[in-house]
C-alpha cells in the first residue's frame, strides 16, 4: 500500500498516521522526494484501506500488489514526465532525442558531434567520461578531465548533457557538470549506488541489466525513488540471449511492458541494442512505435576511428536520415494513427 501524504501535512497528523498504520500490523518506509512525500506500507495481511484515507494529512492511498509499489502503474494513472529545464520528457510530450558518442575523447570530437546534434534538432547528447568497458586494457574514458570540457562545449551549443556514473564517488564530481545521470547496464544492481543517485536531484536514466529482468529494472528504479528521486527515466537496451547474430537482443515487448507497468519515462537504446549500425535505425523505429518516450543512440563523425562501440555508432550522414525518419514517424504516429 502506497499513503501519499499533503503537501502540508502536520507532524501530529503524521505521527498519528504513523501511529494507525503500524498498529494495524504494517512496516513502513518513509519517502520524501522532490515531488512529494509517501508511506510505503508492507504488511502480509490485507486490511481496509479506507480507514487510511480519510485520516487528516492523508491525500490518497493505493493498494499497489507490485514487488515495486512508487515505480508501478497500480497508483499513478498519468504518465510521469522528467523536466530539465526547457525540455519535457515522457508524460505525453515529444519523442526525446539523445544522441553523441560512446565516449568522450577529446574537444575536436565533442564539438564536431555537438554541432551535429545542434544542427538537427538533438536536444541532449550523451558521450561517456568513465567507460565501463570489459577489458580492462581498453579505453576507460577521459575521466574528471575530461567533464569541464564536455559541459563547456555542450553548453555552447545549447545541448543538455548525460552520461554514466559508475560508482557513488563520481556523483558529486559529476553533479555540477550533468543534466541526467546515466546508470549503465552493469550496475543495474548496484545498490548502493542506486540509493546514492536517489539522494540527487537530477534526473537518472537506468538501464536495464545485461541478463536483467524486467521486474529487476523496475525494483532497481524503486531503489532509486524510495531513497527520494522520483526522476527516473527506464532504459530498454538489449539483453544477453543464446543469440550471436546481434551484440544484444533488443526486447522490443519490454518497450510496451514497460509503459504499462510503470508510470516512467522509457526511453530506447538501439545502438547497445542491436550493436550492429546497419540496424540500429530500424529498432530506433520500431522503439517509438511500441511506445517509448525516448531514444538514445550513439553517433561519431567517424565511426570507424571511435575510440569504443564504432561497429554500432552512426556517422552524421546516417543520424541525420534516423532523427528525419523519427520525427516523421512521430507526427505520423500522433496524427494519422492518433496513438498518442
Ligand atoms: C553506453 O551507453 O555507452 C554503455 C556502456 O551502455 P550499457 O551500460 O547499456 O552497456
Ligand atoms: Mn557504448
Amino acid at each position: 500500500m502506497i499513503i501519499q501524504l499533503e503537501k502540508d501535512i502536520t507532524a501530529k497528523d503524521k505521527e498519528n498516521t504513523l501511529k494507525i498504520i503500524k498498529a494495524e500490523g504494517y512496516s513502513i518506509t518513509e519517502v520524501k522526494t522532490q515531488l512529494g512525500e509517501y508511506l510505503v506500507c508492507l504488511s502480509k495481511n490485507d486490511s481496509d484501506i479506507r480507514k487510511m484515507g480519510n485520516l487528516p494529512g492523508v491525500a490518497d492511498v493505493h493498494r499497489v500488489s507490485d514487488s515495486y509499489k512508487l515505480v508501478s502503474a497500480k497508483w499513478k494513472l498519468n504518465n510521469s514526465s522528467i523536466t530539465v529545464e526547457d525540455l519535457t520528457i515522457g508524460g505525453g510530450a515529444d519523442f526525446t532525442l539523445m544522441a553523441g558518442p560512446c565516449a568522450i575523447e577529446n574537444e575536436e570530437q565533442v564539438t564536431a558531434i555537438a554541432k551535429h546534434l545542434q544542427a538537427n534538432g538533438v536536444p541532449v547528447m550523451r558521450g561517456g567520461i568513465f567507460k565501463p568497458r570489459s577489458s580492462p586494457y581498453s579505453f576507460q574514458g577521459l575521466g574528471a578531465p575530461g567533464l569541464e570540457m564536455f559541459h563547456r562545449v555542450c553548453k555552447a551549443h545549447n545541448l543538455k548533457i548525460i552520461s554514466e556514473v559508475m560508482e557513488t564517488a563520481q556523483i558529486d564530481q559529476m553533479h555540477d557538470y550533468v543534466d541526467i545521470f546515466q546508470v549503465g547496464a552493469r550496475n543495474a544492481q548496484n545498490f548502493n549506488l542506486l540509493h546514492a543517485l536517489g539522494k540527487t536531484d537530477k534526473p537518472v536514466l537506468l538501464k536495464r541489466g545485461i541478463s536483467g529482468s524486467i521486474d529487476e529494472l523496475l525494483q532497481s528504479a524503486e531503489y532509486i525513488f524510495s531513497s527520494g528521486n522520483e526522476k527516473i527515466l527506464l532504459c530498454e537496451r538489449g539483453i544477453r540471449t543464446f543469440e550471436t547474430a546481434s551484440r544484444n537482443t533488443f526486447d522490443i515487448n519490454a518497450i510496451s511492458i514497460l509503459k504499462t507497468k510503470s508510470h516512467l519515462p522509457v526511453i530506447a537504446d538501439p545502438s547497445h541494442g542491436i550493436g550492429i549500425r546497419e540496424h540500429v535505425p530500424a529498432i530506433a523505429l520500431a522503439s517509438l512505435m511500441a511506445g517509448a518516450d525516448g531514444c538514445i543512440f550513439e553517433v561519431h563523425e567517424k565511426p570507424e576511428e571511435a575510440y569504443s562501440d564504432g561497429q554500432q555508432t552512426l556517422n552524421f550522414a546516417e543520424s541525420e536520415s534516423l532523427i528525419k525518419k523519427l520525427n516523421k514517424l512521430y507526427r505520423f504516429k500522433k496524427t494519422e494513427l492518433a496513438l498518442l
